[in-house]
């Protein structure tokens, strides 16, 4: 579904460069879960954000789909996201005057989707994530979770193939976290290919595949032959 080859992106930070990914190749299946785990700076985010087409690299290839998205120009690969790619941040991101509904509705609206539907679609989506009773609620209403789970509905809300997520419990207590976690964990069961960043090694572990990261660089790979975090 995915590979990125040989991904390299550096940033100029005064009279320095920061070399954020070096010689990156990565390769993701359909429905796979991979967490990427690594110390503070090693690139996890920049990696995050080229596959997410937030972020273009210096060189290397991007394929989504057979696609090359380093060839699209900046239209298509605002579709390509639109139409393949959710996101979910630490800080959530969601917009603070707008409703729970209303920010779950965002996405649907940019795509010309007609209101009857993008109703019947809010409702089911707040619905799978337990918001049902909080459509109403504005950010600052619902708690580090809920809104967690509002940004959860928001970036599925077009049924994207591929959901990103950055320290999706960066933000949030033990058990908040957890009900994230398992959320996510839900949508890659029924097929999204769900990639997560942490620093936390309980969540990591419950990934199918963990991409370790140093310095810019993939320095390992530990592959699990029975997800879910099942240790006795
Ligand atoms: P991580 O998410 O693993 O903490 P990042 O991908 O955010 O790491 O950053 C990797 C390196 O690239 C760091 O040294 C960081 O300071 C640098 N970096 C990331 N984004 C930028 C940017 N927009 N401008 C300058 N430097 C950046
Ligand atoms: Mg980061």
């Amino acid at each position: 579904m995915i590979r990125l080859e040989q991904i390299n992106r550096s940033f100029e930070v005064g009279d320095e460069t920061v070399h954020a990914l070096r010689d990156v190749t990565l390769d993701l299946a359909t429905g796979d879960y991979i967490s990427i785990m690594g110390p503070s700076g090693s690139g996890k985010s920049t990696l995050l954000n080229i596959l997410g087409l937030l972020d273009q690299p210096d060189s290397g290839h991007y394929f989504l789909d057979e696609t090359d998205t380093t060839t699209l120009n900046e239209t298509d690969q605002a579709v390509a996201r639109r139409d393949h790619i959710g996101f979910v941040f630490q800080s959530f991101h969601l917009i603070p005057r707008l409703n729970a509904a209303q920010n779950v509705e965002l996405p649907l609206i940019l795509a010309g989707i007609e209101p009857g539907e993008r109703a019947e679609r809010v409702a089911k989506a707040l619905e799978l994530m337990g918001l049902s009773d909080r459509a109403k609620h504005r950010p600052d209403q619902l708690s580090g979770g809920q809104r967690q789970r509002v940004a959860i509905a928001r970036a599925t809300i077009m049924q994207p193939a591929l959901l990103l997520a950055d320290e999706p419990t960066g933000n949030l207590d033990k058990h908040s976290g957890d009900e994230v976690i398992q959320t996510l964990e839900a949508l890659n069961q029924q097929g999204i290919t769900l990639v997560v960043v942490t620093h936390d090694p309980e969540i990591g572990s419950r990934a199918s595949r963990t991409i370790r990261m140093v310095d810019g660089a993939i320095v390992g790979e530990i592959p699990r032959s029975s997800p879910g975090g099942t240790t006795p």
